[in-house]
C-alpha cells in the first residue's frame, strides 16, 4: 500500500525561532500518533534543518526535508549546500524540480537528473515536482510536457531508486495563486502520471508510487482533492505556514 503524505514547503519564509516553534507545534500534535502509512514531511529552509530533524528523530510519521541541493559532491561553490550536508543534519527528503527553481534558477531536466542521482546516492528521498504553465494547459500541449518532464528525469532511474521517489503534480498556474485545480482536473493528471509510470516501469511500481497534488491546497479543498483515487496527499506551500491550517490538512486522512 502506498504512503499517504502531507508535505509542507515553507519556501523562503520564517526566521529561525519562528520555524522551530511552528515545527514543535506540528510535532506535538501528530508526532507520537501511530498513523500507519501516513506521513508528514516538513521541507524547511536550510537554517532549520538540523534542529527540526533532531526534534523529530524518534517520530515514526514526521520527517524533514530540504528544498534544494547542489548537483556536486563538495567544493568551491560559494553559498551552495550539498546532498551529503543535508543528509548529515538528519533530514531525509529533498524537493527537486519545483517550478520556482525551474523558472527563477534555470533548472532544466538535464540538471534535475543529476540532482536526483545526487540525492539518492546520499540517501535523500526526492519529492520530485512536475507541472504545466497556464499557456501550456490552454494550448493542450501539457500532456506532452508532463510526459517529457518525467521521461527525462525520474524515468531514467533504476526501479530500486525510483521506489524512493515521491512525485508531486503542481500546475504552475495554481501555485500561490489561490486558483486550485479542480479535483477532476487533478485526478485526470494523476491517473495519467500513474499510467506513464506503469509503461516506463510496471504496474506494481505505479501502484506503489505516492503522487501528491500541490497548488493552493488548503483546509477547505484538501478533503475533496485527497479523496480522488490517484491523489495520495499534498505538497502545501502557503497553508503549511500556519499550524492550524496545516494540521487541518494533515487530519483529512484521519
Ligand atoms: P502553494 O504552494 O500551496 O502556496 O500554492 C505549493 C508549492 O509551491 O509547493
Amino acid at each position: 500500500m502506498r504512503n499517504k503524505i502531507v508535505a509542507g514547503n515553507w519556501k523562503m519564509n520564517l526566521d529561525y525561532q519562528e520555524g522551530i516553534s511552528l515545527f514543535s507545534e506540528i510535532l506535538n500534535m501528530v508526532g507520537d500518533e501511530t498513523r500507519g502509512n501516513q506521513q508528514v514531511i516538513v521541507c524547511s529552509p536550510f537554517i532549520h534543518l538540523y534542529n527540526i530533524a533532531q526534534q523529530s528523530k524518534d517520530s515514526e510519521n514526521v520527517f524533514v526535508g530540504a528544498q534544494n541541493i547542489h548537483q556536486n559532491d563538495s567544493g568551491a561553490y560559494t553559498g551552495e549546500i550539498s546532498a551529503s550536508q543535508v543528509k548529515s543534519t538528519g533530514a531525509s527528503y529533498v524537493i527537486l524540480g519545483h517550478s520556482e527553481r525551474r523558472a527563477y534558477f534555470g533548472e532544466d531536466e538535464k540538471l534535475l537528473e543529476v540532482k536526483l542521482n545526487q540525492a539518492l546516492k546520499n540517501g535523500l528521498k526526492p519529492i520530485f515536482c512536475i507541472g504545466e504553465t497556464k499557456d501550456e494547459r490552454e494550448s493542450g500541449e501539457f500532456w506532452d510536457i508532463l510526459a517529457k518532464q518525467l521521461k527525462e528525469t525520474v524515468f531514467l532511474l533504476s526501479n530500486e531508486d525510483f521506489a524512493n521517489v515521491v512525485l508531486a503534480y503542481e500546475p504552475v498556474w495554481a501555485i500561490g495563486t489561490g486558483l486550485t485545480a479542480t479535483p477532476e482536473q487533478a485526478q485526470e493528471v494523476h491517473a495519467f502520471i500513474r499510467e506513464e509510470i506503469a509503461k516506463s516501469f510496471n504496474q506494481e511500481v505505479a501502484d506503489n508510487t505516492s503522487i501528491l497534488y500541490g497548488g493552493s491546497c488548503n483546509p477547505k479543498n484538501a478533503a475533496e482533492l485527497f479523496s480522488q483515487a490517484d491523489i495520495d496527499g499534498g505538497l502545501i506551500g502557503g497553508a503549511s505556514l500556519k499550524s492550524r491550517d496545516f494540521l487541518d490538512i494533515i487530519n483529512v486522512f484521519n
